[in-house]
């Protein structure tokens, strides 16, 4: 009982790491079916498992739309502040307890963007697929992050377990050879009437302007793009905000594909309801789905990953595997992002993941729960010392 007084969100966080196994997440979904796909597994490092509470804080950060960030944000930095200054004591302490709680979760936003960390790897088990990722960016984009050069891009896929990607800067043509450690592909998206078109191959220059005019001469780009020898798919978040009354305009000009999982911010909140309407469209006209991690080189992880079969096309062609808390975020309210995501996140925990927070947190319960000696500091003798409680004494003699 004293234990329960003394560390009461030490017991809560026990309390919700054993009930959220109860309604276990797979760490990865087919995103058109639903099911846990076969043959593609989640890999995570050692040093990755290791420090799970923190990898998977930070992935879970990462994979929020804009509209439940802002909220995620509102509501941690308000309830830490109220708890830092209505808590007894003094009232400089008090004070600086309201600040540093809010400026924690700012850390954390800012470590999710650029901290250097071990991160999950795809691997499948069919030698017959491509691992590919059809839309990332370099600091050719006017919005990449500056010095993002290819080969840092290639290594960020890699490490994730692609092994290729098409990349596709903002109304820039990207052609470079680059072959380790993964292929790296020529593309571009091109930005045309309030419509990203990601194009893919070797494409030439444009004219940009012919196809800025309306929605009609937008849908003229894929003719062209297929004159050039490539394909155009459709980017999230345009043509759900954008052009949602056009889907059946862009099939009649030849659209090749749509994006229906993309892990940016502004477009990883597409519902699900509306991505059943597009699968079902494309799956009627034989059309690629794929998804885009969509990476401007912010953020450490892709939130999906394509199983690609070359010998295969259209619809049948591509699989989309993505991880349940990205798909999930166009289902819940962005107000009630401070506890869904959370609750997604350990949801989704494999149990190495769940062993590791368990871990940490008895570890921390036991360094707070021995009493310090006089004179004694905080640092980890007080912790090897506790652990001596729990060594069997032998009877002397
Ligand atoms: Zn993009």
């Amino acid at each position: 009982m004293n234990l329960l007084r003394r560390h009461p969100i030490a017991l809560a966080l026990l309390a919700l790491l054993l009930w959220s196994a109860l309604q276990p997440l797979p760490g990865l979904v087919d995103a058109v079916t639903g099911t846990v796909p076969t043959g593609a597994d989640l890999v995570r490092p050692t040093a990755y498992t290791v420090l799970a509470p923190l990898s998977n804080v930070l992935d879970a950060l990462t994979f929020l739309s804009v509209q439940r960030a802002k909220a995620f944000l509102a509501v941690w930095v308000v309830a830490l502040a109220l708890w830092g200054a209505l808590r007894r004591g003094p009232l400089g302490w008090r004070l600086a307890r309201a600040l540093l709680g809010p400026l924690a979760i700012v850390l954390l936003g800012v470590g999710t963007v650029l901290l250097p960390r071990p991160v999950p790897s795809l691997v499948t088990s069919d030698s017959g697929v491509t691992v590919i990722d059809y839309h990332a960016h370099t600091a050719a984009s006017h919005d990449g992050r500056p010095g993002w050069r290819a080969q840092d891009l290639a290594a960020w896929h890699a490490a994730q377990g692609f092994q290729a990607s098409y990349v596709t800067d903002h109304n820039v043509i990207f052609n470079q050879p680059v072959d380790e450690p993964i292929r790296l592909l020529p593309g571009v998206e091109w930005s045309v009437y309030a419509q990203h078109v990601v194009a893919l191959g070797a494409v030439a220059p444009i004219d940009r302007g012919v196809y800025n005019r309306d929605t009609r001469a937008m849908l003229g780009l894929f003719a062209e793009l297929h004159r050039q020898g490539a394909l155009g798919l459709a980017s999230l978040p345009e043509y759900w905000e954008h052009h949602w009354g056009d889907l059946n305009e862009f099939v009649a000009a030849g659209v090749d594909g749509f994006e229906i999982v993309n892990c940016a911010p502004r477009a990883i909140g597409f519902p699900a309801a509306l991505r059943a309407q597009v699968l079902q469209l494309a799956a009627q006209h034989d059309l690629l789905v794929v998804g885009a991690s969509d990476n401007h080189g912010w953020g450490k992880v892709t939130c999906v990953w394509n199983l690609s079969s070359p010998s295969a096309h259209g619809y049948a062609a591509n699989h989309v595997i993505a991880r349940p808390i990205a798909l999930a975020q166009g289902d819940w309210d962005a107000w009630t992002a401070a506890y869904t995501q959370p609750w997604l996140m350990l949801r989704a925990l494999s149990w190495s993941e769940r062993s590791s927070w368990i871990t940490w947190i008895l570890v921390i319960l036991i360094y707070r729960a021995v009493p310090r000696r006089a004179g004694d500091s905080a640092g980890i003798g007080i912790l090897a010392r506790s652990l001596e409680l729990f060594t069997v004494r032998r009877p002397p003699g």
